[in-house]
């Protein structure tokens, strides 16, 4: 099976965990700035960490077997209020890389004004450059997950943001059906505290009309599994009864012409 990752915090993985997952079919990856750094770093702080994924991360991923895209953002929390402003100024000139392919995560969280600020000053650079979004809301465990969610589709509609350039990640089964009416990307989000790779296949199977809508991704990975998230849901998804065209529709197909990647 032919597998992307397309959110996967790769920076935070030992080099033989890279190439574990390599070696289990991940042939290629998207890379996200994190929706949190540590309290009170500098822009250049970022813009350090958007150079390291963009000429470190990339080429030590590919010489282990994994194509490496990266998404840029401005993270909710860790900046003070003039490195934020510096920060989105600087970053339509990273935007130009050829590694990179669209912004994120961007998105909110505890869904208060400083995160919606910042959300909508982010969807107004995306939406200049033409990229697509990753963005975050809570995880399926927070007890504002379904509000905020809603909260985000509104920010979206409001900015008229095209949806078909929107991939909502960390999806929980509650707010499945408020993403999906979007018409916008759903990220089956397999983390310790999303979904579980069996979640995710049942998703699929339960819903093969949305197939063409989903993406399967691991974040920061599961349990003792740690980032193979993927890999395992295709495992899972094969005991259920689906077929390779089924399974590759959305571990391939379906990232590769989201975020316009290239790789073959
Ligand atoms: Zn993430």
């Amino acid at each position: 099976m032919r597998m992307i990752d397309p959110h996967l915090h790769l920076d935070r993985m030992k080099g033989k965990e890279v190439e574990t997952l390599s070696m289990a079919g991940v042939e290629g990856a998207v890379l996200p700035t994190p929706h949190m750094l540590q309290w009170m770093v500098s822009a250049e702080t970022l813009f350090r960490m958007w150079r390291m994924f963009l000429d470190f991360e990339v080429k030590h991923s590919a010489s282990l077997g994994i194509k490496v895209f990266v998404t840029l953002s401005v993270p909710f929390y860790g900046l003070d209020t003039e490195s934020v402003a510096e920060a989105l100024k600087a970053m339509p000139g990273y935007l130009d890389h050829p590694s990179v392919v669209g912004l994120g995560e961007i998105g909110m969280d505890a869904g208060i004004p400083d995160e919606e600020r910042l959300f909508r000053a982010q969807l107004a650079i995306a939406r200049e450059q033409g990229k697509p979004v990753i963005v975050h809301t809570p995880t399926p465990l927070e007890p504002q997950a379904v509000e905020v969610c809603r909260q985000i589709i509104k920010v979206l509609e409001s900015e008229r943001f095209p949806m078909d350039k929107v991939v909502f990640d960390h999806t929980g089964r509650a707010s499945f059906r408020d993403r999906i009416d979007t018409g916008a990307m759903v990220g089956l989000s397999l983390c310790y505290d999303k979904l579980r790779p069996e979640d995710a296949a049942e998703i699929v199977a339960e819903y093969p009309q949305f197939r063409s809508q989903l993406l399967i991704n691991s974040e920061f990975g599961y349990a003792a599994d740690g980032y193979f998230s993927v890999p395992r849901s295709v495992l899972s998804m094969r005991r259920l009864g689906l077929k390779r065209d089924a399974i590759e529709t959305i571990t391939w197909d379906n990232p590769k012409r989201f975020f316009d990647l290239d790789i073959d």
